[in-house]
C-alpha cells in the first residue's frame, strides 16, 4: 500500500473512531482531502485510493490542478477552502463545485452573478470567525444571520453551512469550546428556517474535537499528505 493510500485508512479510521465515540455514524462525517501544494499526480494517488474530495487554498493552483486531472472531473469534488477576493471569483465561480469561505456578501453576490449557465449550484458556506480572533478572517458571530438569509435568497449559490478555524489550543476540552459556539449558530439559522446541513470544521491536530461537536466535514492535509514545505 502506498504512504498516502496507508494514511488514508489511518484518518479514516480516527473518523470512525471518533464517530463511535460521540455516538454518531461514521458516514455522517465527509473526508475533505486539503491538497494545497500537493501534486497533481499525488492527489491522483490519493483518487486511486479511494478518495474523491479535495480542498484547495490557492486559486490559480487550483484551478491547474483541476485541468491536470480533467479525466477525473465527473467523479472529483473540488472545494476551494482558501481566503477569496473580489477579483478572483469568476475563475472560482467556473472551476469549483464548493466554496467554504465566504465572509462577505459582496463575494457571494458576484460567485452566483458569475457561476457558468449549467453547471450546478455553487455549494457555499460562510466562515465565522468563531474564536473573536482580530486577525481571522471570517464573519462575527452575530453577523451570521443576515449574511445567511441574503446568501440563500441568491440563485446560483445554495448555502450549505458554516465553517471555522478556531485559535489553537492543545487540549481537547479547550478545543470543543469554539466548535459547540459554531454547532449552536448552525442550529439557530435552522430555526429561522434556513435548510442548512453542513459544519465544515476540524483539521488534522484538532479533527476528534470537531466530530465530538458535530462536524459534518473534516479538513485533513498533513495527516494524508504529510508535513507541506
Ligand atoms: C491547510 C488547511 C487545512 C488542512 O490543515 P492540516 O493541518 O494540514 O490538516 C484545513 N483547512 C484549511 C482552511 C486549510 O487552509
Amino acid at each position: 500500500m502506498s504512504v498516502i493510500a496507508a494514511n488514508l485508512q489511518a484518518v479514516k479510521n480516527d473518523i470512525a473512531a471518533a464517530a463511535q465515540q460521540a455516538g454518531r455514524a461514521a458516514s455522517d462525517v465527509t473526508l475533505l482531502a486539503v491538497s494545497k501544494t500537493v501534486s497533481a499526480s499525488r492527489v491522483r494517488e490519493a483518487f486511486d485510493a479511494g478518495q474523491h474530495a479535495f480542498g484547495e487554498n490557492y486559486v490559480q493552483e487550483g484551478i491547474e490542478k483541476i485541468a491536470a486531472l480533467n479525466d477525473l472531473r465527473s467523479r472529483i469534488q473540488w472545494h476551494f477552502i482558501g481566503p477569496l477576493q473580489s477579483n478572483k471569483t469568476r475563475a472560482v465561480a467556473g472551476h469549483f463545485d464548493w466554496v467554504h469561505a465566504i465572509d462577505r456578501l459582496k463575494i457571494a453576490e458576484r460567485l452566483s452573478e458569475q457561476r457558468p449557465a449549467g453547471m450546478a449550484p455553487l455549494q457555499v458556506c460562510i466562515q465565522v470567525n468563531i474564536s473573536g480572533e482580530a486577525s481571522k478572517s471570517g464573519v462575527a458571530p452575530e453577523e451570521v444571520p443576515a449574511l445567511a438569509h441574503a446568501m440563500a435568497a441568491l440563485p446560483n449559490l445554495q448555502l450549505r453551512g458554516l465553517m471555522a478555524i478556531p485559535a489553537p489550543a492543545s487540549d481537547p476540552i479547550a478545543q470543543r469550546q469554539p466548535f459547540a459556539a459554531l454547532r449552536a449558530l448552525l442550529d439557530q439559522l435552522r430555526q429561522s428556517g434556513l435548510k442548512v446541513d453542513t459544519l465544515s470544521m476540524g483539521m488534522s491536530t484538532d479533527m476528534g474535537a470537531a466530530i465530538a461537536e458535530g462536524a459534518t466535514l473534516v479538513r485533513i492535509g498533513t495527516a494524508i499528505f504529510g508535513a507541506r514545505s
